[in-house]
This record gives structure tokens, sequence and C-alpha cells, in this order.
């Protein structure tokens, strides 16, 4: 027992991920099929469990350490320079990842001659609400519709949130706290209660941000405040380092599922695709942030990438760069050096936005559909699809498979059938996953560069943090 927990995370992640795809593919070639998908199925549990249990720790994690992160930065112009930095280092990534996907779907050619007939159509919705609409929405959403429609579970939440605010009041009063500010902590934690019913993180990130910076202008706020939100982030981030504890066994069930499951028979048809997005993936991860943190930023890009492990684990295994994010910002603050204040504004609004991966893939695709079916490209179209598939990989949101189910609204750039794309659909979605695991882990690498790029560029990163991870 004690020799399993002084054997480093990422080591035993690593195991469990190892030994799901031997016991999957075992069990896929050993046992009738039915019987293996029946165990295996079963043996998934341990997996939605972990999911479950990492999801439950988001709301409150993004929250926590997004205000407090605000409060350390002490000033709301910083704020506006590292959002104006992160944003530009989001979209120029994604242009090198949609360059990287056209390349490797015009070399590969992974569409020629590919056998489309068995392929069940599946209809997918055109629209897939870019950037600007999910700003839209967002500066619309009434955060007490929930309310007002009696969700249960908004209320049940509200209803605690009070009782700990009564709680709360008593005990800060008694230590001297200025009343405004214990009313400003109510109201957040109110609004954290209605952020976590709607798990809309957008949303969440605007709300957190903006109790934030009411904060840094309350005059006389003698660090109440700064002293409860930075408590409460690491204490949520304890809460993560519990939960990673499942993470080898949830890995190993996820793997070993994806890998009994979509065995190897099914993964030839797909095989060019395989290797085009697989290839492409690497060649961005090793290629542009490989060279952004060893050139741009003169740190040593093994640390990266050993510090990002665990978070890259968990990506490839849930297919969620969402579900990932409190591992991806545990590492990046744990392993990195990257402070607080930039992990928890950066990678959020990475998880929701930043998707190089979703992006490479994307063009990869619809290259691929250009070749089974033929439809000619003219160099214009190259660059439609390059800047759709930003803009799509901008509105996916971060869960298993979104972006596939967007697919349309790229396709359409060379007016491809609406019978053609059901039929592509159709034809990707029974292997989507073990696409979506590689491009889910780009993503979140992606996420991770970025913060560390600006951590470093305000000044806001451990060196020595960052550089001592050789060692292990
Ligand atoms: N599964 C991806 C993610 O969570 C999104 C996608 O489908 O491309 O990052």
């Amino acid at each position: 027992m004690s020799w399993w927990f002084g054997v480093k995370l990422w080591k035993r992640v690593f195991l469990g991920l190892i030994l799901g795809v031997i016991f999957g593919l075992a069990v896929s070639q050993t046992m009738a099929p039915e019987a293996g998908e029946k165990l295996l199925t079963e043996i998934k549990i341990v997996g939605d469990i972990f999911i479950a249990a990492i999801r439950l720790v988001i709301i409150p994690l993004i929250f926590f350490t997004l205000v407090a992160g605000v409060l350390a930065l002490g000033d709301p112009k910083k704020l506006g320079t590292i959002g104006l930095k992160t944003l530009v280092l989001y979209l120029l990534t994604t242009f090198f990842a949609n360059t990287i996907g056209l390349a490797m779907g015009t070399i590969f050619r992974p569409g020629k001659g590919v056998e489309l007939g068995a392929a069940e159509p599946r209809v997918i919705s055109a629209d897939a609400g870019g950037f600007l609409d999910r700003i839209v929405g967002m500066a619309t959403k009434n955060p007490f519709e929930n309310i007002m429609a009696g969700d249960p579970m908004t209320l049940v939440i509200a209803g605690l949130l009070i009782l700990a605010a009564i709680w709360l009041t008593r005990r800060v009063e008694e230590g001297g706290v200025k009343r405004p500010v214990v009313a400003m902590i109510f109201i957040a934690l109110f609004a954290l209660g209605i952020a976590m019913a709607s798990m809309d993180i957008l949303f969440l990130i605007f709300v957190s941000l903006v109790i934030g910076i009411t904060f840094l202008f309350e005059p006389g706020d003698d660090g109440p405040a700064m002293r409860f939100f930075t408590y409460a982030s690491d204490k949520v981030l304890g809460v993560t380092h519990l939960i990673m504890e499942i993470a080898p066994f949830g890995v190993f069930a996820l793997i070993a599922w994806v890998a009994g499951t979509r065995g190897l028979e099914t993964f030839t048809a797909i095989f060019w695709l395989v290797i085009a997005v697989y290839l492409g993936c690497f060649i961005h991860m090793a290629v542009v942030y490989g060279a952004i943190v060893k050139f741009g930023l003169k740190l040593p890009f093994v640390n990266f990438f050993r510090g990002i492990l665990d978070a890259q684990m968990v990506a490839y295994s849930t297919s969620s760069s969402s579900a990932t994010l409190p591992v991806t910002i545990s590492n990046v603050t744990e392993n990195l050096g990257v402070k607080k204040s930039i992990a928890g504004s950066v990678l959020p609004l990475g998880a929701t936005i930043n998707m190089d991966g979703t992006a490479l893939y994307l063009g990869i695709v619809a290259l691929f559909t250009a070749q089974a079916f033929g439809y000619s490209l003219e160099p214009h179209h190259y660059g439609l699809i390059a800047l759709t598939a930003a803009l799509v990989s901008i509105g996916t949101a971060g869960i298993p498979s979104a972006s596939l189910f967007l697919l349309a609204t790229v396709l359409q750039v060379f007016d491809v059938t609406p019978e053609h794309t059901a039929i592509i659909v159709g034809f990707i979605f029974p292997f989507d996953r073990l696409l979506d695991m590689m491009r889910t882990v780009v993503n979140v690498t992606g996420d991770a560069t970025v913060a560390v790029t600006v951590a470093k560029w305000e000044g806001e990163l451990d060196e020595e943090v960052f550089r001592q991870r050789s060692s292990n």
C-alpha cells in the first residue's frame, strides 16, 4: 500500500493507461463480443465515477482560483493585458494547428478511395454558434432564470449557500471584518451557486472576473477577501489531489473500454485518418509548443511535457478538456510554477475556447470529405476551411466528440450536400473516440503552453519550480 503511494502519480496513471490497453485488447480477443462488451462496460463505471468526481471540483476551482488570482494581481489594468496576450496566443497557436492539419490532410489523403458504403448516415445541426454568439448569449443571460424556473438543484445550492453565509457572517464579524466585505463574499458565493447549477464556464469566468474586480475597488479592504479566496482555492486544489488518487483506476477503466470495444479491426477502416490526425497532433505539440517553450521562453521543454503528463493522460482517457481542467490547473501551478493568478484565468478560458487539436482535426476531416466524395477544392477553400475550423473550435464545448457534431459548418465552405455530411459523420462517429482522445490532449497542452508563456511574460512564473522537475 505504502509502495503504491510512494510511486509518482503520473507513473501510476501511466501504468493504468498501459494495463488498460492490454486488458481491453485481451478481452476483445478472448471473450465473446457481447460478454466482453458487457464486462468492459461494467468496468467503465470506475472511469465514470472518476469523471463525475472531477467534474464536481471544476466550478468551485475556477471560481476561487480566478477571484483569488484577480486579487493577487492587484490591478484591474493588468488583467486587460493578460487577457489580450492570452487571446492573441490562443489565436496564433490555433492558426498553426490549422496549417498543420491541412498539410497532413493533403499529404496523407486519408479520404482517397475510402469505403463509405457501410456508414449509417447521421443528421447533425449545421449551426456551430461562434464565439460572438456565446459572448452575446452570456451577456444577455439572466442568472436568476434557474431559480425562477424552480430548478431544484439551484434551490438546494442557494439554500445551502444562505446557511453558509449566515455562519460565515457570524464567524467573520467576530474576527472584526467589515460588513461590506462579508456581504460581498456572500454575493460571490451565491453567484457561484448559480454558475454551478448551470455549469456554464464562460459565464462563470465572467462572474468571477466581475467579482474579483469589484473586490479590488473595495476601499479599505485589508485583505480578508484575499485570504478567504486563497484559502478556499487551496482547499479545492487539495480535493482535486484526493480525486486524482482515483485517476490510475479511472484511466485504466476508460482506456480498457475504448481499446476493447473499438478494437483493432475497426481501426483499419480509418487507418490513414488516424495516422494523419495523430501525426499532426504530435508535430503540433513537438514543433509549435516545443519551440514556444524552448526558443520563445528559453525553458527546458522536457520539463514542460513531463510536468503536464497527468493532465495529458487524463485528457487522453476522458476525451474532455473541461473534465481535465482541475488536473491541468494543478499540474501547471505545482509542477511548472505558474502563479495561480495566471493559471486561474488563462486555463479555464483555454478549456472553453482554445482547441488547437480540434482545429487541426476539423481541417483534416474537411479534406477527408472532399477526397472521399471527389469535391474539388480551390486555393481559397483552404483558407476558408482553416478560418471556419478555427471558429468552430472556439465554439466547441470541451466534452467528448463535441466537434464532430459541428462539422457541418466547416463542410459548408465547399458546399457539401447534407446527405454527404450525414454519411461522413456517420462514418467517423464509431471511431471518433480514438481521434477525440488525441485532439483533447493537444487542446489541453495548448492551454498549458499559453499559461506558461503568459506567466513568463508577466513575471508570474516561478522558474525554479519549472526547472526542478528534471530530477524526477
Ligand atoms: N473532446 C474535445 C475536448 O474536450 C472537443 C472535441 O470534440 O474536439 O477538448
